[in-house]
């Protein structure tokens, strides 16, 4: 099936007299007729619900319907974008091992990997999205495990060029994971060039309405594991009765391990009624991520010609550094999001925030209603000017989320606000 089929029915099939929308289980446990049926459960040997920590219904939907669109064979929701970034890494590196990340990341995943992952032993070494091939393959040590980078990053807006990185990290024996966030699986999907593993905030489009925080962590199911990097998929688990991941579970051991046992552990699943408004978010993804891209690539326009403003940052506009590998991996749309500089510096770029209307000021991005943002002075603030440059992001950049309301009504709103500056 089509992506915007797979949008609207994939992750649900009703039976005979069922509900025919996906329902909310609200139910942290399941009834068995004995014990031997939930033992099987237990010893990973049966198939079933036995605990919401672990899998629930109204997750399994949205679960299968991300996975279809991605081409993945499973995926894992988890509570935050950020516990699926967390799990994504934590599932293939231990204390001492390290991993290369790509510098233009959203500012939580910077700090994750830069701060708590450091202190439990990960090391990390991250490199600008557009390092060359050697200078990225030179950056690999004996112990590194991953390659991380975002397909077009929050909010620096850089591309990542997800086949040679996959390349590099192939090379090396190990996985590529792309947070995909920004495009969507309607606009980009990772895995087909080579991406191993795919995570989201799915707090940003894919539910669409900034209602409900989420994550999720996609399988390819075509990285193989068992090239002795990776003793936690290809070895005993002690705390599982010595099951061994890639052994039982093919290719799903690494969505598999995901959930038995660092969602067992960690516990930071999503709830049910955040699944369920997730897959009612989705269902209009499509049709959403269309009009996200048009109404983006107009204001894009209008800005780029505007005298008060010094650059604008939108990877559909030909002048955009990032043009190239957009049109390569997001060619019908470039998403929502864009960026620019006002003259003026730091202190006009916030009276311009001030006096829009239409467009309100929130710490969200990527819902049906028009944003903006100052990240230098809100979500990037604790970092320092050199981290922030690093990031591509200026004291006087704005980050506007356009919406999907009317282009000519969004345009107004911010041409009445420059010209108050
Ligand atoms: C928002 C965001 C995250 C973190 O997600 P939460 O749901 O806020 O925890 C991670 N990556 C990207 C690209 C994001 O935009």
């Amino acid at each position: 099936m089509k992506k915007e089929t797979l949008c609207v029915q994939a992750g649900y099939t009703p039976q005979n007299g069922e509900p025919r929308v996906l329902p909310i289980v609200q139910s942290t446990t399941y009834k068995y007729d004995n014990s031997e049926q939930v033992g099987k459960l237990f010893d990973l040997e049966a198939d079933g619900y036995f605990y919401t920590r672990l899998a629930n219904p109204t997750c399994t939907g949205p679960e299968e319907k991300i996975a279809a669109l991605e081409g993945g064979v499973g995926a894992m929701l988890t509570a935050s974008g950020q516990s699926a970034t967390q799990i994504s890494v934590m599932n293939l590196c231990s204390s001492g091992d390290h991993m290369i990340c790509s510098a233009a990341v959203y500012g939580g995943t910077f700090n994750l990997f830069d701060v708590t992952l450091r202190r439990m032993g990960i090391d990390v070494t991250f490199v600008d999205p557009g390092i060359s091939e050697e200078d990225l393959a030179a950056e690999i040590r004996e112990n590194t495990r991953l390659i991380f980078g975002e397909t077009l990053a929050n909010p620096a807006l850089r591309m990542l060029d997800i086949e040679m990185f996959a390349r590099v990290a192939h090379n090396a024996g190990i996985p590529l994971i792309v947070d995909n966030t920004f495009p969507t699986p309607v606009l980009c999907r990772p895995i087909d060039f080579g991406a191993d593993i795919v995570v989201h905030s799915t707090s940003k489009y894919l539910d669409g309405h900034a209602v409900s925080l989420g994550g999720v962590i996609i399988d390819s199911g075509n990285f193989d594991w068992n090239n002795g990097k990776f003793p936690g998929l290809s070895e005993p688990d002690e705390s599982y009765h010595g099951v061994v991941y890639t052994e039982r579970f093919g290719k799903m051991a690494y969505i598999v391990k995901a959930r038995v046992q660092l969602m067992r552990d960690l516990g930071c699943m999503a709830s049910p009624m955040n699944a369920f408004l997730l897959n009612l978010g989705m269902e209009t993804l499509h049709l959403r991520m269309e009009r996200h891209s048009e109404n983006a690539m107009k204001v894009a326009e209008y800005l780029e010609k505007h005298p008060k403003v010094l650059e604008v940052s939108y990877p559909g506009l030909a002048s955009s550094s990032e043009y190239a590998l957009a049109q390569k991996y997001m060619k019908d749309g470039q998403s929502g999001v864009l960026s620019f500089r006002v003259k003026g510096g730091r202190e006009k770029a916030e009276a311009f925030m001030n006096s829009l209307k239409l467009a309100k000021i929130v710490v969200h991005v990527a819902d049906a209603r028009t944003g903006v943002l100052h990240p230098a002075s809100t979500t990037h603030r604790q970092m320092s000017d050199e981290q922030l440059l690093a990031c591509g992001i200026y004291p006087d950049m704005l980050r506007f989320s356009v919406g999907i309301e009317n282009v000519e009504d969004i345009i107004a709103d911010v041409e009445q606000a420059l010209a108050n500056l």
